[in-house]
């Protein structure tokens, strides 16, 4: 039997062990794969116990994603320029490789969802913790006409533009900016990356920021989703997601990526729907 782990802090609410377990089950794969709960301090230890353990494969999530970066001894080009790994994959020899798959889990998701693409489209990014560096090459991938980039604290904001503008900031308008202007600019599409809805906290965003013409998607599901999508459908957004497609995106890449075979994501994501009456 072949072990993989999903590791964060918390756990108890993640559905990777469900979505890799459904995906075993249609292919046909012997796997087992726990959620285990670590706190930050803990992580190189249990990434070295993990490894000793003969594990596979372990999937990354908050508030880990940057700091499992440094402990892995190769990284995807994704992952390095995202600095930050949702999933690692231990080679037969034992070394690690780090890779992230948000970014293309959430692309994928707007493009199987809605057809969306983010070619010439302006993009306000909320957040910038390891969700919005984990999809921020992805969407410079896309050629946006511009991504502005919100958080709460704005120096974080403008160190994840600093360690992007080098390499893209000749193609497209990347800048931070402050809740002022945010207020005074018109966007194509809100992209919440941030924690506040899974953590319960209010996000303070400008309501006018929402209107017929923008497309929303919280990366957050379930009740976490909620005040998000609901504000958008309050303000009659022209679109709204959350970002349940993504995670099945997601995991469906590190999957083909462990196990060599491509799961069909669609009838994971319905029982998921199911389970969560969402
Ligand atoms: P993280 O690294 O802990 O970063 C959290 C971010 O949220 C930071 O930018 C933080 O701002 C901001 N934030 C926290 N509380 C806030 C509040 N009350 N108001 C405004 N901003 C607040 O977490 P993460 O890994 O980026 O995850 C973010 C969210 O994305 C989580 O809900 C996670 O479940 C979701 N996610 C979903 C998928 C998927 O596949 N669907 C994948 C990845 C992540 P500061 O810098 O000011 O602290």
């Amino acid at each position: 039997m072949d072990y993989y782990a999903v590791i964060g802090n918390p756990i108890s609410h993640s559905l990777s062990p469900f979505i890799h377990h459904a995906f075993a089950k249609q292919t046909q794969q012997q796997l087992k794969y726990e959620a285990i709960q670590v706190v930050p301090e803990a992580l190189f230890k249990m990434l070295s116990w993990l490894k000793e353990k003969k594990v596979r494969g372990i999937n990354i999530t908050l508030p880990l994603k940057r700091q499992a970066f440094q402990w892995v001894d190769k990284a995807t080009q994704r992952a390095r320029h995202a600095q930050a790994i949702n999933m690692i994959k231990f080679l037969e020899s034992g070394r690690s490789i780090g890779d992230n798959t948000d970014g293309v889990g959430f692309i994928r998701d707007l493009d199987r969802q809605f057809g969306f693409s983010l070619k010439n489209k302006k993009v306000l990014l909320l957040g910038a913790g390891g969700a919005a560096h984990g999809i921020l090459p992805a969407i410079l991938n896309e050629f946006p006409h511009g991504v502005t980039i919100w958080n709460r604290t704005e120096s974080r904001a403008r160190e994840l533009v600093n360690q992007f503008s080098l390499q893209w900031s000749h193609a497209i308008d990347l800048r931070v900016d402050s809740n002022q202007s945010v207020q005074a600019s018109h966007f194509d599409i809100l992209i919440n990356a941030t924690s506040a809805g899974i953590k319960k906290e209010h996000l303070m965003l400008p309501a006018h920021l929402i209107n017929p013409d923008v497309f929303c998607y919280d990366l957050s599901y379930g009740d976490a989703a909620s005040p998000f999508l609901e504000c958008a459908k309050k303000a009659h957004a022209r679109a709204c997601s959350d970002g349940l497609g993504m995670l099945v995106e997601q995991a469906a890449e590190s999957f083909r990526e462990w196990r060599g075979i491509q799961p069909d994501i669609q009838p994971v994501l319905e029982q998921l729907r199911k389970k969560l009456k969402i």
